[in-house]
């Protein structure tokens, strides 16, 4: 594996060339949503200039390239994440993706007595989805809490996971593989095996926006029947997302969205359905969003995805003892980089999250401050929210003295 040369890195995204406020700008906000290489923004000009047209209809030059270029993105999305490309769904996001399986699955194959198991972590894409179906549909939906303190704070409370798995009315368990607010690396493929066990005819969701981008994925070893990630993320346009599953369990599911491109035959009686993934992917896709999604996969794969992750527990190894040794200043998360993503949520001693926000930006210093989409958990950490610095692959160690210093003159600000 090699290290990544950040410097090299760097070069290859234009907009870490601008200032901010007459500063060099200092991008710490990745997961939010990442910055865009000059490889991506070149390969959805190329589209444009090159092959635009619609897809799957036409039989002219341009719809046979348009429609190449895609259906290789989806090509380059399967290997990336080791999957069947027949169960590689293109949606709008990772949010899009949960709906899908709210309204497909969980309202047709959960009822009355069968338990959704989530946890406390979540983002909200993979709570609300859950909670607008669950009335039709009966189920029950139990989360598995979060410790709050001590050496395992900010993990899942396995105890508390047992005993609801050992009811053996786990019908669908939907957990994050890396939390967007206190960077917590879940065990997944352990939890999975563990409901399976309890019940064979469970389905399991992992919710793969922050590990997709940052950890190698398998989602075999994964033992998951669904992965759900945004391609903006991971170095890819918005307006892009990905339902990756097993081809036969898409199949058993009745379509989320109805028009163009979804259907087999269309008579004014009734219609029959494309097969998958075609199926869940009603009307123009998003086409050079995938091309451009497909030169993200390019550019991650070049770079290897081990060496992202190396990368990014390097820094993590620089910047938990450097805002551990800010006076005032907690790290919420587990305390080992080994367990954690590089998204790091802290609190300042007295100080608003977007007080420290604005300061730090005036300071060319982006970070992020609010509840990050995942309530339940910012609530757990005392607060209404927290300031969450997050990094990737262009991001340096010199940025993590930067943001040290952004902390220490936004603290000065405030007590002048
Ligand atoms: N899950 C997690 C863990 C996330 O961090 C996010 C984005 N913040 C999402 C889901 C939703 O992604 P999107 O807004 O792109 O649909």
């Amino acid at each position: 594996m090699d290290a990544l040369d950040v410097e090299t890195v760097r070069k290859d995204f234009p907009i870490l060339e601008r200032q901010v406020h007459g500063r060099p700008l200092v991008y710490l906000d990745s997961a939010a949503t990442s910055q865009k290489p000059q490889a991506v923004l070149d390969a959805m000009d190329r589209y444009y200039e090159q092959s635009n047209a619609n897809v799957h209809r036409g039989v002219h030059a341009l719809a046979e390239e348009a429609t190449e270029a895609y259906e290789n993105a989806r090509g380059k999305v399967a290997r990336f994440i080791r999957a069947d490309p027949r169960g590689v769904v293109f949606t709008k996001n990772a949010t899009e993706a949960f709906n899908v399986l709210a309204y497909s699955l969980a309202a047709n194959r959960l009822g009355d007595g069968d338990i959704l198991l989530s946890t406390q972590m979540e983002h909200h894409a993979n709570l609300v989805p859950w909670q607008l179906v669950q009335p039709r549909a009966g189920f029950e939906i139990r989360y598995i809490p979060v410790i709050a303190l001590g050496p395992d704070a900010g993990t899942l409370d396995l105890d508390a996971f047992d005993e609801i798995v050992a009811t053996g009315r786990v019908k669908l368990f939907t957990v994050t593989a890396m939390s967007n607010v206190v960077g917590t690396i879940n065990p997944v493929a352990d939890l999975a095996a563990r409901v399976r066990a309890a019940n064979s005819e469970a389905v399991v969701v992992v919710d793969g926006a922050q590990s997709v981008p940052h950890l190698p994925t398998d989602l075999l070893a994964l033992e998951a029947d669904f992965l759900c990630f945004s391609g903006h993320k991971m170095l890819g346009p918005t307006g892009i997302g990905v339902l990756a599953g097993k081809p036969e369990l898409l199949d058993d599911m009745p379509p989320f969205l109805g028009g163009g491109e979804m259907i087999a035959n269309v008579t004014l009686e009734g219609t029959t359905f494309n097969e998958v993934p075609y199926k869940f992917e009603a009307g123009t896709p998003p086409i050079a969003e995938a091309v451009g999604l497909g030169a993200a996969v390019d550019y991650l794969s070049a770079l290897g995805m081990e060496s992202v992750r190396a990368h990014e527990v390097a820094l993590l190894e620089h910047v938990l003892p450097a805002l551990n040794s800010v006076e005032g200043v907690t790290v919420h998360g587990p305390t080992d980089p080994s367990g954690r993503g590089a998204a790091v949520s802290f609190a300042v001693e007295g100080l608003h999250p977007h007080d420290i926000g604005t300061i730090m930006d005036r300071e060319g210093v982006a970070v992020r401050a609010g509840h990050h989409c995942a309530k339940p958990l910012v609530r757990l950490l005392g607060s209404a929210a927290t300031t969450r610095a997050s990094f990737y692959v262009y991001n340096s160690v010199d940025e993590v003295q930067a943001l040290i210093d952004a902390i220490e003159a936004t603290k000065r600000f405030f007590v002048r």
